[in-house]
């Protein structure tokens, strides 16, 4: 089984790189790839814990892999390195996964300290407008928290903790969200920018959840079609909440763009369990030949197929 599309706390996932791991683990993942928003700091913890580590085998093979697939002793397959860009197309926030990246490369480290520093700015702002509503305590709360890429997750968890809103749907509604009295829009990067950075670094770009934008028909077909212009890569056709009704679509996108496909859960936290790791829908069966591990750069780095398309029931009719 694979998973392509989870988090971490070094954005706004609630675990650990290692906790993460274990659960993958836990859960019988052949292959998970960790694609936090913004951020490819949990590669750099990992590989540093790896290394330290000199009584494993694992440190010997690590040192001669690419920085983009780590052998864990955790995980049959292994882990890719992926992050999750923010990008801004006609006003709206639109995510972009890049899979197999390497995580020493410069032209994407830059891109992402640029994102990261997009969010603290972004933060400050959402503080002051919280602090002219009576709202104080934002940017103590953030200090303490072991993420680098701030999301509006956090300052949704801040909203709750301190009795501001009742939930975080709440949260979002009623302060940070697109209507919320505290909204701010970042000046995330471009489609093409954060397409090239991802090429650059060896990497592969999937459009993430392209089901949850709020887009009529006819402008999510052209979103997709400028995402394609830009050269992207894949779009994920398999998560945990995607919407059935919409199989049929996306399917119909891919065939028609000549897109790759990718699967990923998009896992946050284990109290999330309708999004737990490796809970995907099936790879529809218009797909399976644009499955993302028929891919160049999946067989460059992996060189074979995932145990998951063996398996008779891994594709659905949908
Ligand atoms: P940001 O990337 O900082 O704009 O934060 C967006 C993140 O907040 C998403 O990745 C989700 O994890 C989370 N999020 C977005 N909308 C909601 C919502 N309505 N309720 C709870 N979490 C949300
Ligand atoms: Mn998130
Ligand atoms: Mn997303
Ligand atoms: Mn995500």
């Amino acid at each position: 089984m694979i998973d392509l599309h989870s988090h971490t706390h070094f954005s706004d996932g609630d675990l650990s790189p290692a906790d993460l791991i274990s659960r993958a683990s836990e859960r019988g993942l052949e292959y998970l790839a960790i694609t936090d928003h913004d951020s490819i700091a949990a590669f750099q913890t990992i590989r540093a814990d790896n290394i330290s580590d000199a009584n494993t085998e694992q440190r010997t093979d690590n040192q001669h892999l690419p920085s983009s697939l780590l052998k864990l002793p955790q995980l049959s397959g292994g882990l890719i390195s992926g992050v999750e860009m923010s990008c801004q197309w006609e006003g709206l926030e639109i995510h972009v996964l890049g899979l197999f990246v390497d995580i020493d490369n410069a032209a994407l480290n830059s891109l992402l300290d640029q994102q990261q520093e997009r969010r603290r700015q972004r933060a400050a702002a959402i503080d002051l407008k919280l602090q002219r509503n009576g709202i104080t305590g934002l940017a103590t709360y953030l200090d303490t928290l072991p993420c680098n890429a701030i999301s509006r997750s956090h300052i949704a968890d801040f909203l709750v903790d301190n009795g501001h809103s009742k939930n975080k749907q709440h949260a979002f509604n009623k302060w940070i969200g697109r209507k919320g009295k505290a909204y701010v829009a970042a000046d995330w990067c471009e489609f093409a920018e954060a397409i090239e950075t991802v090429h650059a670094s060896g990497g592969i770009t999937s459009l993430a959840h392209p089901d949850r934008y709020p887009l009529s028909r006819p402008r999510f077909r052209r979103m997709v079609a400028d995402y394609c212009e830009a050269g992207g890569d894949a779009m994920e056709v398999s998560y945990s909440n995607l919407n059935p009704g919409s199989l049929g679509h996306l399917a119909e996108l891919c065939q028609k763009h000549q897109l790759w496909a990718t699967a990923g859960s998009d896992f946050h936290s284990p109290s999330h369990h309708w999004m737990d790791l490796g809970k995907i829908r099936m790879m529809p069966a218009a797909c399976r030949d644009r499955a993302i591990w028929h891919h160049p750069v999946w067989q460059q780095h992996i060189g074979k197929l995932p145990a998951l398309v063996t398996a008779s029931d891994a594709i659905s009719d949908a």
